[in-house]
């Protein structure tokens, strides 16, 4: 059994308790416009192309068997053409072409999980499932997490809830200890329009999982990534505050906006006409607007 794998990425303080290894799952059945991870939403390898690292030599356009390079293109790929060989890739000199995607077994991912072990000892850390969404390929996320148990890591899953729930209880939950769910917009309607599907679902499994909880220790964080203009507005946010005391929850984390994803859309070849408050980092006053807000729940930031 393999998935696709955006990239692991040791040493993180970010993503949950102690010192942290995060597998960022590439797919995801969500299309949130402000993903911070563009390059994870497709459940395919892709190409990317860094203008940045580019010198300009155009090995990659004269090997690419379907001419799809060219300097005169602004997004240099024809996405159109390219059949994604990765031949470019192997010849260009700098790394400004890369793959985006690798398909690794559990078997993979644990070796290099095993070697962080100490770190996670001696932190109280351990392993972070993010994406993408790691549910996505759930009987994948399931055997990884049962290893990481057989081996006494710590795990916690990042997830935007959009599950099958009696598979999350049957296969993720007994080998979960920790959840960090996001709740973006409690408006069904705006959840449809900006992230491409209904927040139903992800509404009720938060109720069941809050229900869970309770029984079975796997302690549950409610996030709300700030977005200007769509989720950072006053009337989500206390829907999202009303909503979470329905459910018993009485914390909540902020996550901090960070408008620096447009420009990993343009590596991927997606030029979508980006709003241009969301190019901009959020100000400080508005994160403590966003905190007034929602002051009948206990609200921690983060980064
Ligand atoms: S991946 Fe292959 S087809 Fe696509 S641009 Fe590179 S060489 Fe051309
Ligand atoms: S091979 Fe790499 S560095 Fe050379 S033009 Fe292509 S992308 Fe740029």
């Amino acid at each position: 059994m393999k998935s696709l794998i955006l990239e692991i990425k040791g040493n993180s303080l970010d993503d949950g308790p102690g010192i942290r290894t995060v597998v960022f799952f590439k797919g995801c059945p969500l299309n949130c416009v402000w993903c911070h991870n563009p390059e994870s939403k497709k459940a395919v390898m892709e190409l990317s192309w860094d203008k940045k690292e580019c010198i300009g030599c155009l090995a990659c356009a004269k090997i690419c068997p379907e001419n799809a390079i060219d300097i005169h293109n602004v997004n240099f790929v024809d996405r159109i053409k390219c059949t994604l060989c990765f031949k470019c890739v192997e010849v260009c000199p700098s790394g400004a072409m890369s793959k985006v995607g690798t398909e690794m077994t559990v078997e993979d991912i644990l070796q290099q999980l095993l070697k962080d072990k100490p770190f996670f000892d001696i932190s109280g850390g351990g392993v972070t499932l993010s994406g993408g969404e790691p549910l996505m390929n759930i009987s994948f996320a399931s055997e990884l997490l049962q290893q990481c148990k057989n081996n006494a890591i710590h795990t916690l899953v990042e997830t935007s809830g959009y599950f099958n729930w009696n598979e999350f209880e049957t296969c993720i939950a007994p080998y979960c200890d920790m959840v960090y769910y996001d709740i973006k917009l409690i408006d069904e309607e705006e959840h449809k329009k900006y992230c491409g599907v209904s927040n139903e679902k992800i509404l009720s499994n938060f109720k069941k999982l809050v229900g869970l909880s309770k029984m079975s220790g796997i302690k549950v964080v409610p996030r709300i990534p700030l977005v200007p203009g769509i989720t950072a507005k006053e009337q989500n946010l206390t829907g999202i505050a009303a909503f979470l005391q329905e459910c018993g929850m009485h914390n909540v984390e902020l996550l901090r906006y960070n408008p620096l994803w447009p420009e990993k859309c343009v590596k991927v070849g997606n030029n979508t006409i980006i709003d241009k408050t969301l190019t901009q980092w959020m100000p400080h006053e508005e994160y403590e607007r966003c905190k007034r807000i929602m002051s009948e729940v206990n609200v921690t930031m983060h980064c």
